[in-house]
């Protein structure tokens, strides 16, 4: 039943998923299972290429994504699977017109597959995107080492002086996550309330650091939304290195930072 044929701009767009799943991996952010991965990919097909193909699961979603055609990666899967074993690793699923439930059309080959735990916050994020930025369709959620480390330190419990801290370590941290990052309180993973406040976040900052977790951002594809996290967390790795070398970095001036906003 699963006969979906791809479009070559989804082959593209999993391709590169597969890729940053390598660099995920190279990295030590996706230790077994650790991290999510999904795309909006609702305007590459039409209804008839998706309708009433694969199994159907009922699921509770809201009316508003009824349609939705989204890859997700599996409830237990491994992210460094994505490398080359992406059909038993992840799906696409086609959300039913009535939105009581979703059909999966591609991949989730293992038997008894499902996608994420956190597939109602991935859905409910790509349905923020859709209206506020229609262009980001990739979503990325994973576990970089140092900016975990910064969310156990006391800065992260003031995001100004958080984003400041990172900002002043490189001119490249300050211009490409302009609007730097999101300090969410620790909350349990899976949760409709974590994802609430990480659609909340996401409405200002580029990153979403959750206290003693992880991150996540989105991006217009797999390659931005990695490329956000990549770079705050260069902020905390040398901010880290600094500390481990025994001294404060003096940091970029506030007139330093100010002149790189011409690069925004
Ligand atoms: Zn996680």
């Amino acid at each position: 039943m699963k006969d979906l044929k791809l479009p070559l701009q989804v082959k593209q767009e999993l391709e590169r998923v597969s890729k940053v799943a390598g660099y995920l991996w190279d990295r030590e952010w996706a230790e077994r299972n650790a991290g999510n991965i999904s795309l909006n990919l609702t305007s590459f097909f039409t209804k008839e290429e998706v309708q009433g193909k694969g199994e159907f699961i009922p699921f509770d979603l809201p009316k508003e994504v009824a349609g939705y055609v989204i890859f997700v990666t599996g409830t237990g899967s491994y992210l460094r699977s994505l490398i080359d074993e992406m059909e038993e690793a992840s799906c696409i699923i086609y959300i039913n017109e009535e939105a009581t439930g979703y059909h999966i059309i591609w991949g989730g080959k293992p038997e008894g597959f499902r996608p994420t735990s956190e597939l109602i916050s991935h859905i409910k994020i790509h349905h923020f995107n859709s209206i506020h930025k229609p262009d980001q369709i990739a979503i990325i959620h994973t576990h970089p080492i140092e900016l975990i480390v910064m969310s156990h330190h006391k800065l992260f419990q003031d995001e100004e002086k958080f984003n400041h801290s990172l900002w002043k370590m490189c001119p490249e941290v300050r211009v490409f996550t302009p609007k730097g990052v999101h300090c969410t309180p620790y909350a349990l993973s899976g949760t409709e309330a974590l994802a609430d406040v990480t659609i909340k976040g996401l409405k200002t900052r580029d990153v979403i650091l959750w206290e003693k977790h992880g991150a996540l951002s989105t991006g217009t594809n797999m390659d931005t939304a990695f490329d956000l996290i990549d770079v705050s967390n260069k902020g905390a790795k040398l901010l880290l290195a600094c500390w481990s070398a025994g001294f404060e970095p003096e940091g970029l001036t506030d007139l330093e930072l100010k002149e790189l906003e011409q690069f925004f």
